[in-house]
């Protein structure tokens, strides 16, 4: 999609102004196409240049963090915390540990969340952070040194009313419990709300682990509902097997769907069958061991090492696991072989190629930003409660996330209407939650 000429000068100094950050370019070229038509209804946007303030991130933390591995090795990595925008409530998203992290991944995160977490309806700004740190093959000792040294620095930046990081790709709930236990100790507070994803026993939410996954098949199915459809009888591919692709399965097959392959960063597994939920919760979340060990269990799988997910037939795609996962080939393959519905659990994982295809063939397209918005929104649910020193039941939080899911679907069908893309939900979704941090930030003044 071309930039609409008001823009383009912003996004050429996005460009210059942060230059190799390739994943920050994509992100804010994918809002600024879209904002056209807003400017010409709220010509005091420009003239605020909310834009170019927005795509500045109100303040970037690099810091060193090193740790000892069990061999007395010294280690060395990069930490960070980008805080975007503060506009609607704190800063809030969550923190990854991954090799590929560098700043240009953060902020392209950041960036999103912004828009995001404005599209929840809730009180809450965006940020994100993380590490080049790799979780993997490491002992739970060797990410406890990392993570307390991680947050020797952080704490100094976060709190419940300042920001409040989560989990993301190589951070779940032993990475949180270490990195609050750390806060703790040096806050000398029992801060419940300064980090979210915690466990059930110290202030933890019922269904926050399982939400962005369940709020992603949530939308999936407003998208499906609105056409008649449902998740009844379908074939779905799921990519990834960690967090979020392991509760978009629990959900499908609640929904009456099939998942048939899933995957991780060395290869596929197809089990037409329907993929075992027990098997794959124990492996991943347990056992922490690679997805073709699946296999061991169940004989009728296959595993494709060095695999193409994208080449498996299926009604409904669910890209779970990272950026840029669904090019333009796939995008094409994937509607040569019927599907019918692709909903992003990941960030950004189809690329700009891709996203393009699938509109033009009539694809229903959930937008991360929109569709995996179910994790940052349980999130907040959590703040509410540690807010109250209140604990919810598991049905009771569910029903508010389902509530959540279907008002962002909504949110998003409006705002591509009334903008003149009906059925558009990538615009539905940067207009949607453009628009209300815009107000903030013009109410705000210039700050
Ligand atoms: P996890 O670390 O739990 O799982 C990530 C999964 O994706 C793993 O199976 C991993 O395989 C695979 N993966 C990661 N990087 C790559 C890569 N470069 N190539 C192929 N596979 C890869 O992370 P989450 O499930 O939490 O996050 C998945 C996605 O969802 C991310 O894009 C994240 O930003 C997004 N997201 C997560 C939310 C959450 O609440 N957790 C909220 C909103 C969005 P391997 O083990 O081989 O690396």
């Amino acid at each position: 999609m071309a930039l609409p000429e008001r823009v383009q000068s912003i996004y050429q100094d996005v460009i210059k102004r942060n230059p190799g950050e390739a994943e920050f370019h994509q992100a804010v070229k994918e809002v600024l196409e879209c904002l056209g038509p807003v400017l010409v209804k709220y010509p005091e946007f420009a003239e605020a240049k909310v834009i170019e303030r927005i795509c500045e991130p109100e303040r970037q933390t690099i810091f060193r963090v090193p740790w000892q591995d069990d061999r007395g090795q010294v280690q060395i990595n990069r930490g960070f915390r980008v805080q975007f925008n503060s506009a609607l409530g704190p800063y809030k998203g969550g923190l990854r540990f991954h090799p590929s992290v560098y700043l240009g991944i953060i902020k392209f995160l950041g960036f999103e969340q912004i828009f995001k977490n404005s599209l929840t309806g809730l009180p809450i700004g965006g940020a994100k952070g993380g590490s080049d740190f790799d979780p993997k093959g490491k002992s739970d000792n060797e990410v406890m040194r990392f993570c307390q040294s991680f947050m020797i620095e952080l704490w100094r930046i976060i709190g419940e009313h300042t920001d409040v990081p989560a989990g993301d790709i190589g951070v779940g709930a032993r990475e949180i419990g270490f990195l609050f236990g750390q806060y703790k100790r040096l806050t000398s507070k029992f801060e419940a709300g300064v980090l979210t994803g915690k466990g059930l026993v110290y202030g933890g939410s019922q269904v926050r682990t399982e939400a962005t996954g369940y709020g992603c098949t949530y939308f999936v199915e407003e998208m499906l509902k609105a056409k008649g459809n449902g998740f009844m009888g379908k074939k779905a591919v799921v990519s990834g097997s960690g967090n979020v692709a392991i509760y978009t399965l629990e959900k499908i097959h609640q929904l009456g769907g099939k998942v048939v392959a899933m995957s991780d960063s060395h290869g596929v597994v197809v089990d037409e069958d329907g993929f075992n939920l027990e098997t794959v919760k124990q492996l991943k979340e347990v056992d922490r061991r690679r997805i073709k060990d699946y296999c061991d269990i169940h004989k009728q799988a296959k595993y494709i090492d060095g695999g193409n997910i994208w080449d498996v037939p299926c009604d409904v795609a669910m890209p779970s696991a990272t950026q840029n996962e669904i090019s333009g080939n796939d995008a094409r393959t994937l509607v040569k072989n019927g599907c019918i519905a692709v909903g992003e659990g990941a960030n950004m994982p189809t690329t700009p190629d891709g996203v393009q295809v699938f509109l033009a063939a009539g694809v229903l397209f959930g937008p991360g930003k929109a569709a995996n918005a179910g994790g940052v929104a349980t999130s907040a649910l959590e703040m509410q409660q540690n807010a109250g020193r209140d604990a919810w039941g598991f049905e009771e939080t569910d029903a508010k996330l389902h509530q959540i899911m279907k008002n962002v679907y909504q949110h998003c069908s409006d705002a591509a209407e009334e903008f003149g893309s009906p059925g558009n939900l990538v615009v539905g979704a940067n207009i949607g939650g453009f628009i209300k941090v815009a107000r903030a930030m013009i109410a705000h003044g210039l700050v």
